[in-house]
C-alpha cells in the first residue's frame, strides 16, 4: 500500500503510511512551499517510507515516544537521509525498558497482542541516540512551517503530539473512544486523562486527530465523552 494523502493545501503536505506488525501510522509531515518534511513515528520499512516522500527531504525523523513499534526505522532514516531522530527526553526510560524487555523474553512487549507464529527475534531498529530534543511548547521548524510541540504525558512520560493548524498527531495519546492505554509500565491513566483534557480537548472542534494507529478522528468528536471514560479508568 502505497501512501494516503490526508492534506495538501499551500501550506502543509501530510500523508499517512502504514507499516510494522501493529500496523503503524507513520505520517508524513511536511512544509508545502520548500519541501522539508518530518517522518512521524517511523514504526518500520524504511524502504517505503522512503518512497512515499517522492522525493521530499526528510529533516527530522520524529518519535511520538519510544515504544518499540513507533521507532524501527529510525536509524535506517538517519542513515539514508542524515535526518535528525527527535523525541522528548523523558522517552530514554522508556526505550531502556523496550530493550530490557526484549532482552528478557527474546521479543518485544506486545502487551495484549501475541506475536505471529515463528517471528523471527527483532533487531532494535534505533540506537536510542537523540540528534535533538523536542520541548513543549517549543516549535517544530520545517522550511516555512512551524509545527506546535505538546508535551502530553501519560501513555509514556515524554509522550508528545504535534499539531499543524487543524491536523494534530496524538501518536498513542489520543484515538477515537479515548486516551490510548496504560497498562505498560512507566504509563498512567490519571497522567494520560489529564494531558487529553487540559491539552488535547480544549483545542478547536474541528481539529482532525490523527493517531499511531487506525482511523482519524476529530477534537469535536471525542470531547463530549471525557466523563465516560473517567469513569470507566482507562
Ligand atoms: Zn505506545
Ligand atoms: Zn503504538
Amino acid at each position: 500500500m502505497s501512501a494516503e494523502v490526508l492534506r495538501c493545501d499551500d501550506d502543509v503536505v501530510l500523508s499517512r503510511v502504514v507499516v510494522g506488525p501493529l500496523r503503524t501510522n507513520t505520517y508524513l509531515l511536511g512544509c508545502a512551499r520548500t519541501g522539508d518534511t518530518a517522518v512521524v513515528d517511523p514504526g518500520d520499512d524504511e524502504p517505503r517510507i522512503t518512497a512515499a516522500l517522492a522525493g521530499r527531504r526528510v529533516v527530522a525523523a520524529v518519535l511520538t515516544h519510544a515504544h518499540w513499534d513507533h521507532v524501527q526505522a529510525a536509524d535506517a532514516l538517519r542513515a539514508r537521509h542524515g535526518c535528525l531522530v527527535l523525541a522528548h527526553p523523558a522517552e530514554s526510560a522508556v526505550w531502556a525498558h523496550e530493550l530490557a524487555h526484549l532482552r528478557a523474553h527474546g521479543q518485544w512487549d506486545w502487551a495484549q497482542e501475541q506475536p505471529p507464529a515463528g517471528a523471527p527475534v527483532p533487531v532494535p531498529g534505533w540506537d536510542g541516540h537523540l540528534d535533538a530534543e523536542l520541548v513543549d511548547g517549543v516549535p517544530l521548524e520545517l522550511g516555512r512551517l512551524s509545527v506546535d510541540v505538546l508535551h502530553t504525558p501519560g501513555h509514556t512520560p515524554g509522550s508528545v503530539c504535534l499539531r499543524a493548524g487543524a491536523d494534530l498527531l496524538t501518536g498513542d495519546t489520543l484515538f477515537p473512544g479515548g486516551p490510548g492505554l496504560t497498562g505498560w509500565p512507566l504509563s498512567d491513566f490519571a497522567t494520560v486523562l489529564a494531558s487529553v483534557e487540559h491539552r488535547l480537548l480544549r483545542l478547536p472542534g474541528a481539529v482532525r486527530v490523527h493517531p499511531g494507529h487506525g482511523p482519524a478522528t476529530t477534537i469535536g468528536r471525542e470531547r463530549p465523552s471525557l466523563e465516560e471514560w473517567r469513569r470507566r479508568g482507562w
